[in-house]
């Protein structure tokens, strides 16, 4: 057999290589592969996925950049929007043996920069997430996480701080109580305000940079306008990030309420806001979603090199795939079947990511090798199941992650 490599004949840096066929054949490439007429480095590893042109190689790398915790999916809310209301799996904490099976994980991945806390729970309803958040920054890496900002206490606050957390994204889905308080399943405005500005007063005292604060603003129908409060109120409490993002409905009322995909809607794009963080000025940030469906797809779980751990130690490729849930996109319903990788009480964090089926999976979604399913204008269920007509399941087809609207840190 003969083999060709499309790019040079020097793959030494390069994750992956095409090889286009210049010969049909039956046999044994592997051994062609590693021949001298195709100088790959032999102390490397490759997994080989089949394609009508050839083949590509993909080189086995630990290179994790990032992994998302869920280290529970209690909470102390009850949004009406909120997925856990709609799916019939357990509401429980991570077990300390799943968490250190994660933190042995952890310290076996050279590439890895940045930890969050986040997934679908309060984190800081954990009772050990100040232990937590210790273990994890003695790892030398980032920690963000995301809170609902109502169980954040002196105590705790304090505890995170001194943790040195990088970043702490609170949810502020509108500058008004009322609203606020409709949205955020009866959290109080107030309180949550002045938990972020306590946040903000113990970083000054201690004078620390981190954690910088972010808001998380969840947009719709009913709270659009508010956005260009949002800046006033981050420079109020200290928060230099907000981070916009379109709503994703699990039932049919908030299916209704959706901001995106309309002909007029236009979210606002307000001025940016100086805040005092120590003795430096930061500039505020506000970035906003997409909110149209297009042609050019992306996904941040996967070319940023991304893993999600459910609480149970279940591993998946990005938020979108680590429940069982129904949920609406531009108005039809679906339902997704989690999609596990491994899990982490089995198998380490790099062997789950250099296994065959994750590889070839991420290689799919980097070259996003499905259909367009918004587009399409089919009568098809396919979608409904969350598979699709290139025979891919779990499909990516019609993701709204993957088109920017909906968004996470
Ligand atoms: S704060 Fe988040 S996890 Fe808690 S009920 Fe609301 S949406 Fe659900
Ligand atoms: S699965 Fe295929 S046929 Fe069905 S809606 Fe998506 S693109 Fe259209
Ligand atoms: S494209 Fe969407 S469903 Fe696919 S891996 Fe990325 S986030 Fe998950």
């Amino acid at each position: 057999m003969a083999i060709a490599p499309r790019y040079g004949s020097m793959p030494d840096k390069r994750e992956t290589l095409l090889i286009e066929k210049t010969m049909k054949t039956d046999g044994d490439y592997a051994e062609s592969l590693s021949s001298e007429k195709f100088p790959l480095c032999q102390s490397d590893q490759w997994i080989v996925e089949h394609t009508s042109d050839g083949y590509v190689l993909h080189r086995i790398r630990r290179d994790i950049r990032k992994v998302y915790l869920e280290v529970t999916t209690r909470c102390n809310l009850r949004c009406a929007n909120c997925v856990r209301n709609t799916w019939d799996e357990e509401l429980a904490d991570m077990s300390t043996e799943t968490f250190n099976r994660v933190i042995d994980s952890l310290r076996d991945l050279p590439e890895l920069r940045e930890v969050y806390f986040g997934g679908f729970g309060e984190p800081l309803l954990h009772p050990k997430i100040e232990e937590m958040v210790r273990q994890v920054k003695s790892l030398g890496v980032r920690i963000s996480m995301s809170t609902n900002g109502t169980l954040l206490t002196e105590e705790k606050t304090k505890a995170l701080v001194d943790a040195r957390i990088d970043r702490l994204f609170v949810s502020m889905d509108s500058t008004q109580a009322q609203l606020f308080s409709e949205l955020r399943g009866g959290a109080n405005f107030d309180l949550v305000v002045e938990n972020v500005k306590r946040i903000r007063d113990i970083r000054e005292r201690k004078g620390y940079r981190m954690p910088t604060i972010g808001l998380e603003f969840v947009v719709t129908d009913k709270n659009i306008k508010d956005i260009k409060n949002l800046p006033s109120l981050a420079r109020e409490i200290g928060a230099s990030i907000i981070l916009l993002t379109h709503l994703l409905p699990h039932n049919e009322q908030a299916a209704r309420q959706i901001a995106y995909g309309g002909n007029n809607i236009e979210i606002p794009r307000p001025e940016g806001w100086a805040i005092m963080a120590g003795d430096y000025v930061m500039w505020g940030t506000l970035s906003t979603p997409r909110s149209k469906w297009g042609a050019y797809r992306h996904c941040r779980f996967v070319n940023d090199k991304g893993i999600v751990i459910a609480w149970d130690g279940g591993v998946s490729p990005c938020y979108a795939l680590m429940h069982s849930y129904p949920y609406f996109v531009f108005g039809e319903r679906k339902r997704v079947k989690r999609y596990l990788l491994g899990n982490v009480n089995e198998k380490s964090l790099s062997d789950i990511w250099t296994g065959e089926e994750y590889v070839l999976f991420r290689s799919k979604v980097q070259n996003f090798r499905f259909p367009s399913c918004v587009d399409c204008g089919a009568n098809c269920d396919l979608r409904q199941n969350n598979e699709d007509c290139w025979a891919n399941s779990p499909s990516c087809a019609d993701c709204l992650w993957a088109q920017d609207i909906v968004r996470c840190p």
